[in-house]
């Protein structure tokens, strides 16, 4: 037995998607020529496939920032906060954070799968429960196994069945920590965050949850689900990343809890890893600036998905429960739905092709992620795209 043979169904798998053509996972983009254009597999395409939800990556404000900081201080930290030090950049971040979600601490990550790594595997632990939403991401189910803590997992999207789980769990362990996301990564489908909300307040449970997919496009401020449900000041702990909405690399923790702070001196993946680049946090402070001041961002990205959500609808492809950032066309079949990701391709349109065990169930997904940059005319040939693989 060699240290690899436990590898042999994903290599077959990965040969088996890639036999005909270009890879649908990991697909090389040969080049990158604007927020929702590229070049792959020799021939331009229309990206649909990059949580660019705002279209930041190439805004002149970000790239400016991002330039001056390269000029000004470097291309990196070379080193953890705790040991090299804080650059400015690092605090003002943190300060403009939390005075974006109106809480008193902020901690700023290298990436967001850290975030979830370092303050779950943190906060609690032996003696403790963690009560999670099933289809949560892999850097929360990985924060919980290091936490120590007992894991459990509620239904998806079900609030009743959270209840009779924390109830069921409260008389035995000192503290409940519940999990959910906010807009969820693969069906573009929202946590029931009220009646989770009512579960803590009965429970006494701590409540996380993970905006990555909506912050910057939920919420009057577009702080994310939380915010856009009137329920941001029952989190105790909201998480989020910089890496779509916001264009950059990154990731947050934002708490009221006082405590937070001392936190990051305990928090492994904080701790001994290296901080942000100085450019990568300065790209990301104009980013949110931008958020904050252009409303109409959330606006136009909402239009689109709607136009996208409902044409596919027309189309007869099964969708997730409610239109969002991200459309998820769903197929029995991952060949098929192998099929359709080349046939896409073809037509100039690059999603993301996601197959089990990746996907919630068994079956496969065609994801579309839109953008606020994509253009009338994109959305249209986005869904012309579609319409082929139908007929
Ligand atoms: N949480 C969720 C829900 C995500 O979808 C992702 C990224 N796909 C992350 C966390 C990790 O974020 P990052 O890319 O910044 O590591």
């Amino acid at each position: 037995m060699s240290l690899f043979d436990k590898f042999a169904d994903v290599a077959d798998l990965y040969a088996h998607l890639t036999e005909d053509g270009i890879a649908p996972v990991g697909t090389p983009i040969e080049r990158v020529l604007s927020p929702t254009h590229g070049i792959v597999d020799g021939k331009e395409v229309i990206l649909a496939g990059t949580n660019n939800y705002l279209g930041l990556t190439y805004d002149p404000a970000c790239i400016e920032a991002g330039k001056q900081s390269l000029d000004e201080e470097g291309t990196g930290t070379t080193g953890s906060r705790l040991a090299n030090g804080s650059y400015h950049g690092h605090h003002a971040l943190e300060a403009e954070l939390s005075r974006a979600f109106c809480m008193r601490s902020a901690i700023v990550f290298t990436t967001g799968y850290q975030a979830n790594l370092g303050i779950i595997s943190t906060i609690v632990g032996r003696g403790d429960a963690i009560v999670m939403d099933a289809d949560s991401h892999a850097s929360i189910y990985d924060g919980a196994k290091m936490s120590g803590a007992d894991v459990h997992r509620f239904r998806h999207n079900d609030a009743a069945d959270l209840a009779k789980r924390v109830k069921r769990l409260k008389s035995k362990v000192d503290h409940v920590l519940i999990i959910t996301e906010g807009i969820f990564s693969m069906l573009g489908d929202r946590a029931p965050i009220r009646e989770i909300v009512e579960v803590k307040r009965e429970s006494g449970a701590y409540l996380m949850i993970d905006e990555a997919h909506s912050f910057g496009i939920l919420g009057p401020r577009g702080l994310g689900l939380a915010e856009a449900q009137g329920c941001l000041q029952d989190m105790d702990f909201v998480l989020g990343t910089f890496s779509k909405s916001l264009g950059s690399v990154g990731g947050y923790c934002v708490s009221d809890h006082e405590g937070l702070d001392a936190v990051r001196h305990s928090m492994r993946a904080y701790m001994f890893t290296a901080s942000s680049t100085p450019a990568s946090i300065a790209t990301v402070r104009a980013a949110l600036q931008v958020m904050q001041e252009r409303p109409e961002l959330r606006a136009q990205l909402r239009r689109n998905f709607e136009r996208v959500y409902e044409g596919l609808k027309n189309l007869g492809f099964v969708l997730g429960p409610q239109p969002g950032p991200v459309v998820a066309a769903r197929f029995e079949d991952a060949t098929e739905a192998l099929h359709a990701w080349r046939r896409l391709l073809a037509a100039g349109v690059y999603v993301n092709l996601v197959v089990p065990p990746a996907t919630p169930g068994q079956y496969s997904l065609l994801r579309c992620s839109l953008s606020a940059a994509h253009s009338d005319d994109e959305v249209d040939r986005i869904l012309a795209g579609y319409a082929r693989i139908q007929s």
